[in-house]
């Protein structure tokens, strides 16, 4: 029973905000000497310390305020690479009070110019090498009044942009302003950074973490359960800085001091594999297809990369040949789940004590992982039931937690948008994930709603068919979609990319499924297709929605076994 406020025990505790101020402050005092390490494609890396970096952000925010007039929560975007300049954005931009946008630099154009439009996006700090993008863009962008460039680029693309924003170099902007700043006060719950959705339907959607959702998504990522690392690591962050604030890592490493390597623009497997063997990073974290790619360059082209044994993948599922793989490479994968509405962190998967060192590991570590307690979890099944924790009945995953999204952003000076299809009665997040939960707590997801193959009435997991072809020695990549079918309603469409030299045979490959994949028969795909690569959306994940489109439209090739 809880009492009335004014009966109850008062709590003898400080009230203090939980803000990016604080990360930054904390980061630079006691972890100034870790490093931002960024490459630069030729020569020698840039390197600066938390400190230097730090005091660079100090002078950025100086130079906001007082040079552009940046006032309140005015939105200050990026279009950037992940570097130690980024960092030093994503650190001024929140503490004095404004949002941080961070844009997509993958988006199609016109979702680009939509999404800096919807915030009303007042500046826009880029690097040089991502004018090209940005030029023909800003005649249509009419809340952009600055434009700050860093790093290498021909700035002459500005010229004729036909825009009414001022341009400014980065480096020019900082030099000479003040290396202290007299912080606001700011409240937890205000808004800190924004980010869209890819969006695959509709509009993007723009999701605004608080100072406080940023605070506590930190501590989670950096404790032992999540990632866990200390200043003797360095994390290789691969995954974008407009993807989810990096995954929480640069507010995480500015709160333990992990140092961080940045690839900057060089995000292609040979770079990439030149930077661990030259850098030497303990950790790393990135989607699957990079891994893919890097995994591709190192059996052509070994190296020592004998430094990275942790790292984290998600965004999409991980395929149990993949995380093999890794583990003959002596890079431990740790499998994780979450959304940009779960900033993101939402489930790691770290086997438990018990499971260590027996049959049963590798099967945990496949799962999407287990909650931490900030992240409440449920199944809803197709008729609105709650579906037990059983591991194998199978519903719509919905959370709730201190770094969930509530609703999404409706423009400046309007209410929030709590979408009936994207938040329950009762304010829980509806993922749009299918799958299953053990009783101890593992998520196992088979499917996005909209991709699961509904066959006869019942499901098939695109994602399970897809694992098992991609554990096939002669396939690279392959996307599972429903396509329609007059009998079952809807049937698997198997759409294989071959490794270089590999021939198909189809039958060949429906009997792998059968035998090696544990397939039921009733599940195996009847029509089979090569394609030359899966396409991807703007984060690298497979897109259906293309797929989908192609085989409507007579654009594939397909064998009907
Ligand atoms: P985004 O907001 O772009 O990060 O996309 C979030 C979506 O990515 C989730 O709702 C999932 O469908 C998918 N996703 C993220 N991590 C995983 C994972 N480990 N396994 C399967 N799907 C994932």
């Amino acid at each position: 029973m809880s009492l009335p406020w004014e009966d109850a025990v008062l709590s003898t505790m400080q009230d203090v905000p939980l803000t990016v101020t604080r990360i930054l402050e904390h980061g630079v005092l006691v972890h100034g000497r870790s490093r931002i390490t960024t490459w630069t494609g030729e020569g020698e890396p840039q390197r600066r310390s938390f400190a230097e970096a730090g005091t660079r952000a100090v002078q950025l925010a100086h130079a906001l305020r007082d040079d552009l007039g940046v006032r309140g929560d005015d939105r200050v975007a990026t279009l950037m690479w992940n570097n130690a300049e980024h960092v030093e954005a994503y650190f001024a931009i929140p503490s004095m009070g404004a949002v941080l946008h961070t844009l997509n630099l993958r988006l199609p154009a016109e979702q680009l110019v939509w999404i800096v439009n919807h915030a009303a996006d007042k500046i826009v700090i880029v690097n040089g090498s991502l004018l090209p993008l940005l030029a023909p863009l800003l005649a249509k962008l009419p809340t952009v009044e600055h434009i700050v460039v860093s790093g290498p680029g021909d700035r002459s693309l500005l010229d004729a942009a036909g825009s009414h924003a001022r341009v400014h170099e980065y480096e020019e902007l900082i030099a000479d302003k003040p290396t202290t700043f007299d912080w606001p006060e700011l409240d937890e719950r205000q808004a800190a950074a924004m980010c869209y959705t890819s969006g695959t339907t509709g509009d993007p959607k723009g999701v605004v973490y608080s100072h406080r959702s940023i605070y506590l998504h930190s501590m989670q990522v950096n404790m032992a359960e999540s990632m866990g690392l200390t200043d003797e690591d360095t994390t290789l962050v691969v995954v974008p800085q407009f993807h989810v604030n990096a995954w929480g890592l640069p507010h995480a490493t500015f709160m333990t001091g992990i140092n961080m390597l940045m690839p900057d623009r060089f995000l292609q497997p040979a770079p990439l594999a030149e930077m661990i063997e030259q850098e030497k990073p303990t950790h790393a974290a990135a989607v699957p297809t990079i891994w893919r790619g890097l995994l591709a360059e190192l059996t052509a082209r070994p190296r020592d990369v004998s430094s990275l044994t942790q790292v984290s993948v998600g965004g999409s599922a991980c395929p149990p040949s993949l995380m093999r793989a890794f583990d003959d490479l002596g890079m431990r994968i740790c499998h994780a789940w979450g959304m940009t509405e779960t900033s993101p962190l939402g489930t790691m998967a770290r086997p438990p004590a018990h499971a260590l060192g027996t049959d049963e590991e590798f099967g945990y570590r496949l799962t999407q992982g287990r909650f931490p307690a900030g992240v409440e979890g449920r199944l809803i099944g197709p008729g609105g039931e709650r579906l037990p924790w059983d591991g194998e009945s199978a519903g719509e995953l919905e959370v709730r937690g201190n770094w969930i999204a509530g609703s999404y952003y409706n423009g400046p000076d309007t209410e929030p948008l709590r979408l009936a299809d994207k938040f329950s009665e009762d304010g829980w997040l509806k993922t749009g994930d299918v799958g299953t939960i053990s009783p101890d707590g593992f998520l196992t997801l088979t499917d996005r709603a909209k991709d699961v193959i509904k066959s006869g009435g019942e499901w098939i997991s695109s994602v399970e068919l897809e694992n098992a072809l991609m554990s096939h020695p002669a396939v690279a990549e392959a996307a599972v979609v429903a396509v329609p079918d007059d009998k079952w309603g809807e049937r698997p469409l198997a759409t294989v990319v071959l490794k270089e030299g590999a021939t198909a045979d189809f039958d060949a490959l429906r009997a792998f499924l059968a035998e090696e994949g544990n397939i039921a028969k009733w599940q195996l795909p009847e029509r089979w297709t090569i394609i030359e690569a899966v396409p991807k959306t703007s984060v690298g994940k497979f897109d259906k929605k293309v797929l989908r489109r192609q085989y409507a439209e007579g654009e594939l090739d397909v064998t009907r076994l």
